[in-house]
């Protein structure tokens, strides 16, 4: 009876009840088994995370879900067999380490599998995010593994082009520069090593200045850091909030201090986040701020990028009318490259559209150039018949200029006027304000 009991524990700690691959903890086992016999780099290794799980559960139910995880898990083993093991390490993530020359049959199978009830009536598609590795003589241990393949996993679930990475030489190059970007941070803001750098709107008619968009640079020792480098880290750890409100609050700070000098100010818009979405206290924290420094609010415009299926709209209409009362203006920022509804547009009293970079007509005999052109022409037609104003973001060429006026598009920003100026530099062109641009009108 001992035996029995013995075998049935060893069982236990072997095979993960739910959906019969093994558990983690034999998986390191095995792994173990595979460095000590000196076979480490036969294999590779892939950590996955079953796409969809909650949407899949609502569909066919718990209890099928949770069947399906089983038949679609099994099945990998099965494709396997003597050549590698399945395993379980919590909830919907699972691993798995086999021989190299399978790798292409795992690939296969982990971006997509229909998987049937066992009655045949409902089915689903399963399919994972997932992070390889190939094991090289680098990885000594299965803690190191371990490391490596969480490490992959999560790149591959943020990685919105892919659904599967490659651990390799460049990724952790790229994983260890975010880390030490992150490990700075508070050191940065603590040092107000974040500089504000303005960059002018102009206004076509007159060639005014008529406002100005605050965008972050990061003055690292001698080098000027650029957003690319910084902000996705900051976006996913979370610290974008903390820098959009250092933002929102040295803008302010500059605004008051041109207000006691006399100048006569534009408005400047400040970039947030989608992150803060889910922050209560966002739109009071937004007016305080505003309000400590006494700016009156028509100076302020809060720039937020179009999210409508990713965010909360409830949350993102909340904001939007909260801002509007308070008299603050908001803006549809890059507009057209993401997943603006009509409904987001014409529900939410936004002041103004930026439409992105990427729809203005190069105007150099660009074969896009003449579906950019119908596109932004509509785009300018929509925003006018709604009431709102429109801006033409990255403009840098005179030609361009002249298309923009000729489609009704009165505003712009871009090099051609402007790169982002340094505060110094800016207050320059807020003392020029009522001079006409040295470039003339066009
Ligand atoms: P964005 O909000 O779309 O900002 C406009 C970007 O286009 C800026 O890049 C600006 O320098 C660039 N740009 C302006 N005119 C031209 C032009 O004529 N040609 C070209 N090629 N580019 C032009 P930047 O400053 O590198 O910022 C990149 C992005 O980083 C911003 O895109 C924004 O999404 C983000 N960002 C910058 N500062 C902040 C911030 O304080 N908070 C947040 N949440 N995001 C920020
Ligand atoms: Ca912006
Ligand atoms: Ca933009």
């Amino acid at each position: 009876l001992q035996e029995l009991e013995k075998r049935i524990e060893a069982k236990r700690k072997r095979v993960d009840p739910a959906t019969c691959v093994y558990t983690q903890q034999f998986f390191n086992l095995y792994a173990e088994g595979i460095f000590n016999w000196g076979r480490a780099s036969d294999y590779a290794a892939c950590a996955f995370n079953l796409k969809g799980m909650n949407a899949l559960n609502l569909k066919v139910g718990m209890e099928n879900g949770t069947f399906m995880i089983k038949t679609y898990v099994c099945g990998l083993q099965e494709l396997l067999g003597e050549d590698g093991i399945v395993a379980r390490n919590s909830g919907d993530n699972f691993s798995t380490i086999f021989l190299k020359d399978r790798i292409d049959d795992v690939i296969a199978y982990l971006s997509g599998k229909e998987i049937f009830l066992e009655n045949g009536s409902v089915n689903g598609f399963m399919s994972a995010h997932a992070g390889f590795y190939l094991i090289t003589e680098n990885c000594e241990t299965p803690v190191e593994l371990a490391d490596i393949l969480a490490t992959a996993v999560r790149n591959a679930k943020e990685n919105h082009t892919e659904p599967y990475v490659f651990y390799d030489d460049n990724l952790k190059r790229q994983i260890d520069e975010a880390k030490r970007i992150e490990e700075m941070f508070e050191a940065a803001i603590e040092g107000e090593e974040f500089l504000v750098y303005y960059q002018p709107k102009v206004e076509l008619e007159r060639y005014r200045l008529c406002g100005a968009e605050a965008l972050c640079r990061w003055k690292h020792g001698d080098s000027m850091v650029l957003p690319f480098k910084f902000i996705p880290v900051f976006e996913r750890n979370g610290d974008i909030c903390t820098l959009d409100f250092y933002m929102l609050e040295h803008v302010c700070r500059d605004l008051c201090r041109w207000i006691d000098e006399g100048r006569e100010v534009v408005r400047v818009s400040v970039n947030l986040s989608r992150l803060h979405l889910g922050n209560k206290e966002l739109l009071s924290h937004i007016l305080s701020v505003v309000d400590t420094y006494g700016i009156p609010h028509e100076y302020i415009e809060i720039e937020l990028t179009e999210t409508a299926i990713e965010v909360d709209y409830g949350e993102l209409k909340a904001l939007v009318s909260g801002l509007h009362e308070a008299g603050i203006h908001t803006s549809v920022d890059d507009y057209g490259i993401g997943y603006s509804s009509m409904n987001l547009l014409r529900e939410l009293p936004w002041d103004v559209i930026k439409i992105d970079r990427s729809f203005i007509p190069l105007c150099n005999g660009d074969a896009e150039d003449e579906k950019r052109k119908i596109m932004i022409n509509s785009m300018i037609e929509m925003v006018d018949a709604l009431g709102l104003q429109c801006i033409a973001e990255g403009v840098e060429t005179i030609s361009q200029i002249i298309l923009l006026k000729e489609h009704g598009c009165y505003l712009a920003q871009g090099y051609y006027f402007d790169k982002p100026l340094p505060v110094a530099e800016f207050e320059r062109r807020l003392s020029d304000k009522d001079r006409k641009n040295q470039k003339g009108v066009a």
